[in-house]
Protein backbone atom coordinates (compact mmCIF):
# COMPACT_ATOMS: atom_id res chain seq x y z
CA UNK A 1 0.00 0.00 0.00
CA UNK A 2 1.23 3.08 -0.73
CA UNK A 3 1.69 5.71 1.60
CA UNK A 4 1.38 3.03 4.67
CA UNK A 5 3.76 1.23 6.22
CA UNK A 6 3.45 -1.57 9.12
CA UNK A 7 4.64 -0.91 12.11
CA UNK A 8 6.99 -4.04 12.93
CA UNK A 9 6.57 -4.37 16.42
CA UNK A 10 3.18 -3.48 16.92
CA UNK A 11 1.67 -4.48 13.84
CA UNK A 12 -0.02 -1.26 13.61
CA UNK A 13 -0.67 0.45 9.58
CA UNK A 14 1.18 3.62 10.32
CA UNK A 15 0.83 6.35 7.51
CA UNK A 16 4.50 7.73 6.35
CA UNK A 17 3.26 11.20 6.50
CA UNK A 18 2.29 10.91 10.13
CA UNK A 19 4.88 7.77 11.30
CA UNK A 20 6.12 9.53 15.32
CA UNK A 21 9.28 7.95 14.38
CA UNK A 22 11.51 6.63 11.54
CA UNK A 23 14.51 3.88 11.33
CA UNK A 24 16.37 2.78 9.33
CA UNK A 25 17.61 -0.87 9.02
CA UNK A 26 19.84 -2.78 6.26
CA UNK A 27 19.05 0.43 4.16
CA UNK A 28 15.01 -0.06 4.46
CA UNK A 29 12.83 2.63 6.61
CA UNK A 30 11.14 1.36 9.25
CA UNK A 31 7.72 3.69 11.04
CA UNK A 32 6.53 3.81 13.84
CA UNK A 33 3.72 4.84 15.72
CA UNK A 34 5.50 5.85 18.66
CA UNK A 35 8.67 6.87 19.70
CA UNK A 36 8.09 3.54 21.98
CA UNK A 37 8.10 1.49 19.61
CA UNK A 38 11.42 2.88 17.74
CA UNK A 39 13.16 2.41 20.46
CA UNK A 40 12.02 -1.22 21.02
CA UNK A 41 12.47 -1.75 17.35
CA UNK A 42 16.14 -0.07 17.79
CA UNK A 43 16.83 -2.92 20.62
CA UNK A 44 16.70 -5.49 18.72
CA UNK A 45 16.43 -5.37 14.74
CA UNK A 46 16.21 -8.69 14.34
CA UNK A 47 13.57 -9.45 16.64
CA UNK A 48 11.30 -7.73 14.48
CA UNK A 49 12.56 -8.32 11.06
CA UNK A 50 10.40 -10.45 8.46
CA UNK A 51 12.29 -12.00 6.30
CA UNK A 52 9.73 -11.24 3.05
CA UNK A 53 6.01 -11.23 3.60
CA UNK A 54 5.40 -14.86 2.17
CA UNK A 55 5.53 -17.75 4.52
CA UNK A 56 6.93 -20.51 3.03
CA UNK A 57 6.27 -21.30 -0.61
CA UNK A 58 9.70 -19.27 -1.23
CA UNK A 59 11.43 -20.83 -4.37
CA UNK A 60 14.57 -19.21 -2.80
ZN1 LIG B 1 3.72 0.83 17.23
Amino acid sequence: MFGKEEDPVCGMAVKKKEAAATSEHMGKTYYFCSQTCKEKFDENPMNYMKMGKKEGGSCH
